[in-house]
C-alpha cells in the first residue's frame, strides 16, 4: 500500500476550502506552545481556530500548569497581533482571525490508568498510541459536543512523534464522534524549523522531555 503523504492531503483540502470561500470551524488539540505556534500561524489563516488544552500526561502539576499559560500567552500574542492589524516578521496574515483556547480536565491518573502496563515502552512505542487515543479520543468528544467541523492535532509538528500513527489514532477517534479529521504532517515544509523560530520570536518556555514522568526519566 501507497504510504499517504499527509503535508499534501492538508494542502488539497485547504485548496478545496478556499475554492469554496469557507472558513471551517477547527478544534485544535494542542500539546504546548511551540508547537502550537507555527501550526496556529498556518491554520488560522484557513479555518476558525479554537485551540483544546487537553494534557493529562504532563503529570508533574508544576510543568503543566507552565505549558498551559505559556498556550494562553502566545494565543493573546496572536490574537493582539488580529486587534491591531500589525503582523510583522509572521508568514501571512491574510484572513488572520482571532483564536479561542479551551482547557480540558486536568487529571494525571487518568493518564496513568491509559499508560497501565506499558510504564517501560520506549517512547514512541505503544504507551505513546495510547496517550494519543486518550488526548485525541477527548478531542474528538469536545469537537462533537461543540459543534466543530474539524479536529486535528499540533502533536504531527514533533520529529519525535510518528505521524502515521497520529494521523490514524485521529481519523479513528473523529471517525467515532461522527466529525472530520484534518490531516496532518505540520514537520514537513520546514514547519518544525519554523516553530523554533517563532518560540525564539515570542520567547517560549521549550521544554526538554514530551511530558509523562517516564518521559522524564528517558524511559
Ligand atoms: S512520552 Fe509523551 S507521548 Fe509518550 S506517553 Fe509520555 S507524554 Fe505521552
Amino acid at each position: 500500500m501507497n504510504k499517504r503523504n499527509y503535508s499534501k492531503e492538508l494542502d488539497a483540502k485547504i485548496e478545496a476550502f478556499q475554492k469554496d470561500g469557507i472558513y471551517p470551524r477547527l478544534l485544535l488539540h494542542a500539546c504546548c506552545a511551540p508547537c502550537s505556534s507555527y501550526c496556529l500561524e498556518f491554520l488560522r489563516q484557513y479555518f476558525d481556530v479554537t485551540v483544546f488544552f487537553f494534557n493529562p500526561n504532563i503529570t508533574d502539576k508544576e510543568e503543566y500548569h507552565k505549558r498551559v499559560e505559556e498556550e494562553k500567552r502566545l494565543i493573546r500574542e496572536y490574537n493582539k497581533q488580529v486587534e491591531s492589524g500589525n503582523f510583522e516578521g509572521m508568514h501571512s496574515d491574510a484572513k488572520a482571525r482571532k483564536i479561542e483556547i479551551i482547557e480540558g480536565d486536568y487529571d494525571p491518573k487518568v493518564f496513568y490508568e491509559a499508560a497501565r502496563g506499558l510504564e517501560l515502552c520506549k517512547e514512541g512505542g505503544e504507551r505513546c498510541r495510547k496517550c494519543f487515543e486518550l488526548r485525541l479520543g477527548e478531542t474528538a468528544r469536545v469537537a462533537r459536543e461543540k459543534n466543530f467541523e474539524y479536529m486535528t492535532t499540533t502533536l504531527t509538528i514533533s520529529p519525535l512523534k510518528n505521524a502515521q500513527v497520529l494521523n490514524e489514532v485521529g481519523e479513528e477517534a473523529a471517525f467515532r464522534e461522527g466529525i472530520a479529521f484534518l490531516p496532518s504532517d505540520f514537520k514537513k515544509k520546514e514547519g518544525y524549523k519554523r516553530s523554533i523560530e517563532l518560540s525564539a520570536k515570542f520567547g517560549l518556555y521549550r521544554q526538554n522531555f514530551c511530558g509523562c514522568s517516564f518521559s522524564q526519566n528517558n524511559i
